[in-house]
């Protein structure tokens, strides 16, 4: 892809799914990475995956909705390549899935610190690296942040993926003044680990919820995604394959939305 080899990435949540794909892709095209995730051994695996195959990477861990850590590991981002050109702010978490009145409010505002306030975070910190140069923000909302809101339980992800969307946009807007992009990929179902990081509460459980359509209908492929394919489209986006979008937000869901 044009416009990739010997840039510098930070990707968040870059420790396992679409993260660690599009990590890997990016590596790939020659991009030098920034591995951010939570304190864990799987960023380091990543690195090793990725030094194998003779790419360069190193890793950082922060939680991104932590503004004092993220501004630090931003920084330290920037310093380890002398540059930072492409932002993957993907690290999300599904959290409790609760009935609203039922839903803890600080279960709620976990998800929303983790998923809206980490990419507000993230993208805030990273401007000042990149305005001199320009280059590729990209944001992982969801479909169920746009085009799907058919999951009982799941009023604060959903919320939080939709402000993902108006955010980058303003950010599109506002960064555009610096040759800096601002695009959203929107995943329908991937298969990752986020399931790891999901908790139904027990009243939701005792709710007899209304299938619209059965696991495995996503009309292209009836299979979920796999991130590879999620990462491709990163690599896309941050390349000047794109270089005429921003604001967009684009869906990868093999036409699970369209049901
Ligand atoms: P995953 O659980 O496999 O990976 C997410 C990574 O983010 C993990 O390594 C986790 O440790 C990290 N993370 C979680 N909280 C963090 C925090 N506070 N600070 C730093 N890192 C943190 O899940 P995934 O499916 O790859 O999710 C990536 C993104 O994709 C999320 O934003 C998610 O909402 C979105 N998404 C996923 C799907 C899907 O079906 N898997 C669909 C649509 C959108």
């Amino acid at each position: 892809l044009p416009g990739l080899k010997d840039k510098a990435a930070l990707v968040t949540g870059a420790g396992s799914g679409i993260g660690k794909a599009a990590a890997i892709a990016l590596a790939s095209q020659g991009v030098k990475v920034c591995l951010l995730d939570l304190k864990n051994d799987r960023t380091e695996q990543v690195k090793e995956e990725i030094i194998a195959q003779q790419g360069e990477a190193v890793t950082l861990d922060a939680d991104v909705s932590d503004p004092v850590r993220m501004m630090q590991a931003v920084e330290n981002a920037a310093k380890s390549w002398g540059r930072l050109d492409i932002v993957f702010a993907n690290a999300g978490i599904n959290g409790v899935l609760a009935p609203i009145e039922d839903m803890k409010p600080e279960d709620w505002d976990h998800t929303l610190f983790v998923n809206l306030k980490g990419t507000f975070l993230t993208v805030k910190y990273a401007v000042p690296h990149m305005k001199q140069n320009g280059g590729s923000i990209i944001v992982t909302s969801s479909i169920n942040g746009s085009r799907v809101f058919s999951n009982f339980g799941m009023s604060a992800y959903s919320t939080s993926k939709a402000g993902q969307v108006a955010f980058a946009k303003m950010a599109a807007l506002e960064l555009a003044r610096y040759k800096i992009r601002v695009n959203t990929i929107c995943p329908g179902s991937i298969q990752t680990k986020i399931s790891e990081n999901t908790h139904p509460s027990p009243e939701l459980q005792k709710i007899k919820i209304p299938v619209k359509y059965p696991e495995g209908s996503q009309p292209l492929e009836h299979t979920p995604g796999q991130p590879e394919q999620v990462g491709d489209l990163v690599a896309f986006l941050a390349s000047d394959a794109s270089s005429h979008m921003t604001g967009t937000e684009l869906f990868i869901d093999g036409a699970e939305s369209l049901l």
